[in-house]
């Protein structure tokens, strides 16, 4: 009796001791500070904004309009430099590197979505998709599974032949995501991707980014007002005036893929967060 109840104790002891330590961040920004200085007026957009992004995770980022939610995005993928502060992505620092050196830490590292989908209206579907390659005059042979791949995971594969004015806003930002993805970059950034859909559109495309992280392994992070699109994130953080003020950790909560009740736990748990916020 004292034998068997020792064991799972044991059990207990050991699993604690080889318990695996987190992974290293994906990606991080360290005591990031942006300054805008413009006909004279200043303007100091983020204020010391620290966040690790874990390989496979999904970080979602909300705050008032002018808050630094899209500064803090462009600086995590390379598109515009910190005043001060770092940014490391795959463990390059990208501070402190010319343009050109950052644009390749970022080609094939960042894939960015935006909320105006940026398609080009005279490509077709696939061509958007793979468009790096169409530009390269690459013969459609060589990259014709890993478009269908890719054309499969994201569900346009009745739409590959059409033009962007063709299809529905929904199917644009599935492209715009699909063009994202398809070098298989290590992040994926996406500035208020359900900004320009419907409700239930919009809710469709962040299935689609979780499906990405949670079948891929796809590293996700979200700029929303969206209280139910943040909830797709495993850990939301809201900034205000350049400053984190609050994050929430939704790990624990279940995610569902379908919008079902595990998704539903999520979103309650963000909206009563922000109203104790008072956001
Ligand atoms: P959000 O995405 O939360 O709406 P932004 O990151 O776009 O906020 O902007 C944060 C602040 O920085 C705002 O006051 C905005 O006017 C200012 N800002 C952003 N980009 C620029 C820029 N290129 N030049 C000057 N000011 C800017």
């Amino acid at each position: 009796m004292t034998a068997a109840k020792a064991k799972p104790a044991t059990r207990a002891r050991k699993r604690t001791a080889t318990r695996k330590p987190s992974p290293a961040p994906i990606l991080s920004g360290r005591e990031l500070v942006k300054d805008f200085k413009t006909d004279g007026t200043f303007t100091r957009a983020l204020d010391g904004v620290s966040v690790d992004v874990a390989p496979g995770g999904f970080v979602s980022v909300m705050g008032p309009s002018g808050s630094g939610k899209s500064t803090l995005l462009h600086l995590l993928g390379g598109l515009d430099t910190p005043t001060s502060g770092e940014v490391l992505l795959e463990g390059n620092q990208l501070s402190g590197l010319s343009d050109r050196d950052v644009t390749l830490a970022r080609r094939g590292s960042v894939g960015f979505v935006f909320q105006f989908f940026n398609l080009v209206p005279v490509l077709t579907v696939a061509e958007n998709i793979a468009l790096p390659l169409v530009i390269a005059a690459q013969r459609p042979e060589s990259y014709r599974q890993r478009l269908d791949e890719i054309v499969a995971r994201v569900g346009l594969e009745d739409c590959v032949d059409k033009l962007p004015s063709q299809i529905s806003g929904g199917q644009q930002q599935r492209t715009a995501i699909a063009r994202a993805i398809f070098p298989e970059p290590a992040v994926v950034l996406a500035d208020e991707p359900t900004g320009n859909l419907d409700t239930r559109t919009g809710r469709q495309v962040l299935e689609l980014l979780k499906t990405l992280q949670v079948e891929h392994g796809q590293t996700i992070v979200v700029v929303t007002h969206d209280p139910r699109a943040a909830a797709f994130g495993d850990e939301v953080i809201y900034l205000e005036d350049g400053k984190i003020r609050s994050r929430i950790d939704l790990s624990a909560r279940r995610a569902s893929r379908d919008g079902t009740r595990g998704g539903e736990q999520r979103a309650q748990a963000v909206l009563a967060w922000l109203q104790k916020l008072g956001a």
